[in-house]
């Protein structure tokens, strides 16, 4: 994971859309939602959730928005030139933003924790038997739930998400 107050950095496949990622890192998920195969044209996808201003994104993405099965909007953003994935933003994680692991120059800086949406996997996709995975979305412990609470009241600085 980033740690706090480390910087990595990231962008889309042609390199028009750069951003800097400023840890902490809350989180990295792998998820096989039917969006996620269609959106990336994968198994799943890799995400990693950060507050809005711990994103500085330089250059503009387009958003694709779609409404996610427990409701609310959900903002994929994504470079028009080369359509590589970057971000996606939405109603429900508010302020938190959940940035594609690929999307990061050196994606092995962080460590996926779980694995969700389970039901919609493909019999192909392969994950660590160690972690644990939900059918639909993840459950975290109180603890973990209220420091992502605490988080998400944060209000947002930075520009439009
Ligand atoms: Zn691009
Ligand atoms: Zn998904």
């Amino acid at each position: 994971m980033v740690p706090e107050g480390e910087t990595v950095e990231g962008g889309c496949l042609c390199g028009a859309i750069r951003y800097k990622l400023t840890g902490p890192t809350l989180y990295c998920t792998q998820c096989c939602c039917i969006d996620c195969q269609k959106a990336t044209g994968t198994g799943h996808t890799t995400i990693i959730g950060i507050h809005r201003d711990q994103l500085d994104v330089a250059g503009s993405p387009k958003i694709y928005t779609t409404h996610g099965d427990t409701g609310g909007r959900v903002n994929r953003h994504f470079c028009g030139e080369c359509g590589g994935r970057l971000y996606t933003s939405g109603d429900l994680p508010g302020p938190i933003v959940m940035v594609q692991a690929g999307s990061l120059d050196d994606p092995n800086v962080v460590t996926p924790s779980t694995v969700i949406y389970t039901k919609d996997a493909t019999q192909w996709d392969r994950f660590d038997p160690a972690l644990p995975a939900f059918p639909a979305m993840g459950k975290r412990s109180p603890e973990a739930q209220a420091a992502l609470d605490e988080i998400k009241r944060r209000p947002v600085t930075t520009a439009v998400m």
